[in-house]
């Protein structure tokens, strides 16, 4: 995994939007976007005249660093998006919202998908009743996803899930009460993506 060295939340600044890079600072006040609504540095005030390849690759840098992928696995998911019938940049970001990963951080059972990741290594983590600890395994319809296994982390889990009560959970999702327990009632879509990106961007730079 990539590893980012210092404040996470100074990239939230830079991004403009909360990342959920780390820890539960982004779900609070704590987080400078809210603070600080301009970007970091020097010159952070100052108006940014991106070029268009800029932009496009920021959108592309901000995909990757909201989901914590590589170079390599996000040309891969931009490979099967393309070869998928459907517009290219929904497919993509509907792939990334099915990681493992990203659905335990959704549920709010991790305060970031940093911390889902590791929930997920640490064999805590069963779809349909078996072990899944692989991050990037893609959630399909109809499956049931848990939070089980190692006592602790449940335990972590859990109190997580309660802190994070007033966390939007998005529709596809259908978590159960009590339990660390949720159904994907259906494929996530374009209107689930509850940050700003502009994937079109994302699909320009990949057509050069
Ligand atoms: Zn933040």
């Amino acid at each position: 995994m990539a590893r980012i060295i210092g404040s996470k939340c100074k990239l939230c600044r830079a991004y403009g939007e909360k990342l959920f890079l780390k820890g539960q600072k982004c779900s609070t006040e704590k987080c400078s976007v809210a603070r600080r609504a301009f970007p970091p540095g020097q010159h952070g005030k100052r108006r940014r005249k991106d070029s268009n390849y800029g932009l496009q690759l920021r959108e592309k840098q901000k995909a990757k660093r909201i989901y914590g992928i590589l170079e390599r696995q996000f040309n891969n998911y931009f490979k099967i998006a393309e070869r998928s019938k459907g517009v290219t940049g929904e497919v993509l970001l509907g792939l990334l919202e099915r990681r493992l990963d990203n659905v335990i951080f959704r549920l709010g059972f991790a305060f970031s998908r940093a911390q889902a990741r590791q929930l997920t290594r640490h064999n805590t983590v069963y779809v349909n009743a078996k072990k899944v600890n692989i991050p990037s395994y893609l959630v399909r319809e109809g499956d049931m996803v848990e939070v089980k296994g190692k006592e602790n982390r449940v335990k972590v889990a859990s109190s997580i899930r309660k802190e994070l009560k007033d966390r939007i959970i998005p529709k596809w999702l259908e978590p159960e009460k009590e339990a660390l327990k949720a159904l994907i009632k259906r494929l996530p879509g374009r209107e689930d993506i509850d940050f700003s990106i502009q994937e079109q961007l994302i699909v320009e730079l990949y057509s050069k």
